[in-house]
């Protein structure tokens, strides 16, 4: 039966476009216009995607599991004090779902590639805010509870996500419409400035996680005497903390495969180990975030801010719209479908081209 199946082949660096280059990732690479099936297929093939595949899709199951028994187990409609740890776990179930998604079908053109990691932002920024939302309910230090940081903190995080989105999508084109459409490109192209368009993506993400944990950063490093909320659950934030850190770093400097370019073409390169590490970083994040919810409920139910439908599933269906709408103006220029087929049709399937234009 398995001899039925044709795997597709994998091409080294050189016989793939630019665009679809990885740092010092040298062979493995899929066909940069491969059909669907294809791209389903490599999921049971090895090419230097299939573990970045692999990584995301498994725990995706696992944060479903937490949602779902949190949603049955604790009735979560009836309670509003749970509302945060559900958008929580909802997000926790759509940034590596959208990442596996993204790394699955990236591979069909060069503008699926553009399209999937712009929903694969897009969901990491509705992570940002689901750690936001969480953060405000749960974790916020006796102290600051009902400041004016913690009124003005679920706002801030919103427009943050908005910053977030827009940002790391405009680090692959720059901005729709105004610098590249179906077939040109004014500005710097991602393959062309790599380096540019790298720290732009990672001060998208850096930003919102640096802003959405200042409370937690202040309880657990900096805060001393009264009111500073000291417990057990501060060694799981310190290990999400420290997993957080190794994650942006692995994502920041590409090690190892930087040190032995082609060792780790399959198993083991940065892009696999910044998953492995986020989604372990999560599980800390979240083992803590139960732990608060459970033991400090009847503290924050008589002391904090009331959840309300505004500061908890009002804010992340706002997220979402507002979100949403950015992914689809960045899409919109590379969804010029008439253009771009022509062009694929003209093409052939054995010689990718190099070209500016997105949507080749
Ligand atoms: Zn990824």
């Amino acid at each position: 039966m398995l001899s039925l199946i044709k795997l597709p082949r994998v091409f080294t660096i050189n016989q793939v476009p630019k665009v679809f280059h990885e740092d010092s990732i040298i062979s493995g690479y899929r066909h940069p216009r491969s059909s669907a099936t294809d791209c389903i297929l490599s999921l049971f093939q090895l090419t230097n995607e299939t573990l970045n595949i692999w990584t995301h899709f498994l725990p995706t199951w696992y944060f479903l599991w937490k949602l779902v028994t949190v949603v049955l187990m604790q009735t979560a409609w009836q309670d509003s004090f749970t509302w945060p740890m559900v958008i929580f776990l909802l997000s926790c179930c759509i940034y590596p779902l959208a990442s596996s998604c993204a790394h699955t079908f990236s591979s069909m053109s060069v503008r699926a590639r553009h399209i999937c990691f712009f929903f694969d932002y897009g969901a990491l920024s509705f992570y940002s805010l689901g750690s936001a939302i969480i953060y405000s309910a749960y974790v916020f230090p006796d102290k600051w509870v009902n400041s004016s940081f913690h009124q003005w903190y679920i706002p801030i995080a919103v427009a943050n996500t908005v910053i977030c989105t827009n940002l790391a999508c405009y680090s692959r084109l720059g901005l729709p419409f105004l610098q590249y459409n179906h077939d040109t490109v004014k500005r710097f192209p991602e393959h062309q400035s790599p380096k540019f368009s790298k720290f732009l993506r990672v001060v998208a993400f850096a930003f919102p996680y640096l802003f959405d944990s200042i409370p937690l950063f202040y309880r657990v490093f900096l805060c001393v005497g009264e009111g500073c909320t000291d417990s057990d659950t501060n060694i799981l934030h310190y290990y999400h903390i420290a997993l957080a850190f190794l994650t942006g770093f692995l994502f920041a400097t590409h090690l190892p495969e930087r040190l032995a370019p082609g060792s780790f073409d399959y198993i083991g390169h940065s892009h696999q180990l910044f998953h492995v590490c986020g989604v372990l970083g999560t599980h800390f994040q979240m083992q803590a975030l139960e732990q608060d919810m459970v033991t400090r409920r009847p503290w924050l139910l008589n002391h904090s801010i009331p959840i309300t439908f505004a500061n908890s599933l009002g804010a992340a269906l706002l997220c979402v719209l507002v979100n949403l709408t950015i992914i689809i103006l960045y899409s919109l220029p590379l969804l010029s479908a008439r253009v771009c087929q022509d062009r694929k049709h003209h093409r052939s399937p054995k010689k990718p081209s190099a070209k500016l234009c997105p949507c080749s």
